[in-house]
């Protein structure tokens, strides 16, 4: 018979967390997962930001299951397929001008690595080899390998590795709730928090700076932070004055997220390299992807002839052939619409219901990624104590009603404050939209009960 487990007490799995115990995940149709007590929870952030689909989607398991009978896997020292091909020149054709080649790998991490290796050569092979140093920011996450951990700033991610990490300048991200000043236009708080990045640059000398990464819209480790208008062409131009390269992490926030395809689309920016994958792929299968720029590319192509990498599993054709669907499905069914309807209908929404709330500080974000800061006192934007662990309870109670969102902590330093994000899939409807933000107003009202 099936062996049906309903906790995972004596399972056999190292999970994420040693202690606690997990449902069982066995079915998911459109934006809900069900588990094996047949519990619903609607996917009020697809994970973390990943299921922009939703579950279930025919089009996606009818390509994987093609895909799968045609051609699993050939090694891309071999060969290339043209699932790899086709969605390659599905992505370049959206993407930012400039943007003409892109390298498929497993995951956002491996994206990022990618992506550092491929800006370290660039300069290697230009002869520039003192350039060893990255500049990034606080309150930024861009993966849990050791290279895109040096990168970035998660403070809980890092501790334990530090002597393992490489040296990279954190400068501060941009973070208007908590870094403009009062007498400050919002305007001039971006440009003055992109003007650090001028600093960092002097100060540590630019002939031996890389590059800058950032996420173009801050995520997990702050919960959401929005550029303000003018950071992000600041940014362009330092990188362009210092001739340093500007590597965009859009794991999170790209691939439709906000409303357009590449989230920099938005900000008129063009990047040199950019890092995408949740999205990108929806859940269906692990892929992410480095983007480069035709100046890296054809460098690289008339230098080494390679990127100094590879990964047994880049290109799989599967994975290939699954975000191909995915990315068909957005466009086809013109979902980036969806998501700027909904996004407002969001917005609009989050705002009505928690503008008066006494805990919530701040609400930020844009298309289906939203950002809910949470705070002891409002007036003050003072955080609860770290202690509480508000954010987790948070979860807690929100799964109990039936819905995921993605809580964490460590919002304003990596110690204190507490978040809450949503990014559900890109095919809900009002309904939906409306089914999220009560369960998560129940959820955050629950919580504050259990420790006021
Ligand atoms: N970069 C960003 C902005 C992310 O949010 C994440 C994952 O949360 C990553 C990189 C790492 O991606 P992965 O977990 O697929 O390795």
């Amino acid at each position: 018979g099936v062996c049906k487990m309903t906790e995972t007490l004596n399972s056999s799995v190292f999970h994420r967390q040693l202690t606690e115990t997990l449902p069982i995940a066995v079915a998911g149709t459109g934006p809900y997962l069900i588990d094996s007590n047949g519990k619903r929870y609607i996917d009020g952030s697809g994970g973390a930001a990943v299921s922009c689909l939703g579950h279930g989607h025919p089009k996606v398991i009818d390509a994987i299951v093609k895909q799968a009978q045609t051609l699993a896997f050939a090694h891309t020292a071999f060969f290339t397929s043209e699932p790899a091909e086709q969605l390659a020149q599905h992505l370049i054709v959206h993407a930012p001008e400039g943007i003409d080649h892109v390298y498929f790998v497993s995951g956002g991490s491996e994206a990022i690595e990618s992506a550092i290796k491929t800006a370290r050569q660039y300069f290697v092979e230009k002869g520039e080899t003192s350039r060893t140093k990255f500049i990034a920011r606080k309150q930024s996450y861009h993966g849990n390998t050791l290279g895109a951990l040096s990168v970035g700033s998660s403070v809980s991610r890092r501790k334990k590795f530090l002597p393992l990490l490489t040296d990279t300048i954190h400068i501060d991200a941009c973070y208007s709730y908590r870094h403009k000043k009062a007498e400050e236009s919002l305007k001039d708080y971006g440009l003055r928090a992109a003007n650090q990045l001028e600093t960092a640059i002097l100060e540590a000398g630019p002939e031996n700076i890389i590059g800058f990464v950032g996420e173009t819209i801050g995520g997990a480790t702050a919960g959401v932070l929005m550029p303000e208008t003018g950071y992000w062409t600041r940014v362009r131009q330092i990188c362009d004055r210092y001739w340093i390269l500007l590597i965009l992490d859009e794991v999170m926030c790209g691939m439709g997220r906000t409303g357009s395809l590449f989230a920099c689309q938005q900000e008129n920016l063009r990047p040199d390299l950019i890092a995408i994958g949740k999205g990108l792929g929806g859940g269906y299968q692990p892929i992410g992807a480095m983007l480069s720029s035709a100046t890296i590319y054809s460098t690289l192509k008339e230098s080494s002839g390679a990127l100094m990498g590879g990964h047994t599993y880049m290109g799989h054709p599967i994975a290939c052939a699954a975000a191909l669907a995915v990315q068909t499905v957005i466009s086809e069914e013109k979902l980036l619409e969806n998501v700027v309807t909904m996004g407002k209908l969001f917005e609009t929404k989050l705002h009505e219901t928690f503008d008066m709330h006494p805990h919530v500080g701040d609400i930020r974000g844009r298309g289906l990624f939203w950002g809910v800061e949470l705070v002891s006192d409002k007036i003050g934007k003072q955080p609860f104590a770290a202690d509480f662990r508000l954010h987790s309870r948070i979860k807690q109670c929100a799964m109990d009603a039936g819905l995921i969102c993605y809580p964490g902590g460590g919002t304003i330093d990596g110690v204190s404050g507490d978040h809450i994000m949503l990014a559900p899939p890109f095919i809900i409807n009002s309904d939906h939209a409306l089914e999220i933000i009560n369960k998560l107003h129940t959820a955050i009202d629950r919580a504050l009960a259990e420790i006021q």
